[in-house]
């Protein structure tokens, strides 16, 4: 047990300097239009996800094993902020460069949501980028929406109002309201990839996922399916419409160079 409480705290401090060491990289992954002509041409990618890397002691770590410690430590705040200024400065680039009407999409903690400073974080990322902000996506998970905040709530609106799109995340694993639906002033809704990877084993669970994007779609919003895995799950969703889609088949998360790559190459 000694041990295991040394390499925590040796972990959390490490996490402490990550911001200095350069130890952060940011993977991105492509959201496509699925009901686009050309879909192997690059104007057929919606959006990024900007997905946080840690790199520490020769290995890459994944936001699983290491989340939870930097929202502990409040680290959280100093990283997330590292992350949406980086995402939207390279999301920028790329519209200058390659692909003009490529939105960002970044997802935000617990704590970045109830935080005072959320909205001017969000315009200094914006403002020292030259991102617009109706290109840039905020992701709130399902769970983080279940409290009920009113400076998460306040956050939200004023977002919006700025022009941010407002995703809800993971939608449809468990803390799932109808209520949050009407509250929060959405533009996007991810249907979760539980829902989309488990059709197969779970034939009732096709019902569902379809039923969560018709929901979407009734209330207006975009909605994109995640965790798209291989070449049945991709038409499942396409039969019923769904506009936007993310999953290993389409493309995993990539570095910065590599997602250049993969706009510059010519539209097979
Ligand atoms: P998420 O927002 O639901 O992001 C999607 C996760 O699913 C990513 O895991 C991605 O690599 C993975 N994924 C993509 N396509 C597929 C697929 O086809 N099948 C499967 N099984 N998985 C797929 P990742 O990168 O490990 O991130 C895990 C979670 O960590 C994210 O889940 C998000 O909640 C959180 N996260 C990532 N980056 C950040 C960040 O910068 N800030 C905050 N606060 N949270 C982050
Ligand atoms: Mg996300």
């Amino acid at each position: 047990m000694q041990n295991a409480a040394q390499e925590l705290r040796t972990k959390q401090t490490a996490l402490t300097k990550g911001l200095a060491s350069n130890a952060f990289q940011l993977l991105y992954q492509p959201i496509y239009n699925i009901q686009h002509d050309q879909k192997h041409d690059s104007t057929a990618i919606y959006a990024v996800e900007a997905l946080l890397r840690w790199h520490h002691d020769g290995n890459c770590y994944t936001p699983q094993s290491f989340l939870d410690l930097l929202e502990d430590s409040d680290e959280i705040l100093a990283v997330g902020a590292w992350v949406l200024k980086t995402a939207c400065a390279a999301v920028h680039q790329w519209q200058q460069s390659l692909t003009p009407q490529l939105h960002c999409s970044v997802n935000l903690s617990y704590k970045q949501l109830r935080s005072v400073h959320l909205v001017s974080l969000v315009k200094a990322a914006l403002e020292s980028s030259g991102l617009e902000a109706t290109y840039l996506i905020i992701e709130i998970a399902e769970q983080h929406l279940k409290t009920n905040c009113t400076q998460s709530l306040a956050n939200l609106r004023e977002l919006s109002q700025l022009g941010v799109q407002i995703a809800l995340d993971n939608f449809g694993i468990g803390h799932a309201s109808l209520g949050y639906l009407k509250r929060f002033p959405l533009d996007i809704l991810k249907v979760d990839k539980s829902l989309i990877n488990n059709t197969q084993h779970e034939p009732s669970l096709k019902d569902f996922s379809l039923a969560v994007i018709n929901l979407g779609h009734s209330l207006k919003l975009k909605v994109i399916a995640e965790g798209i895995e291989n070449a049945d799950q991709l038409a499942l969703i396409q039969a019923n419409q769904c506009q936007y889609a993310q999953g290993y088949l389409l493309s995993s998360p990539l570095t910065a160079q590599q997602f250049t790559a993969l706009i510059s190459s010519p539209a097979k």
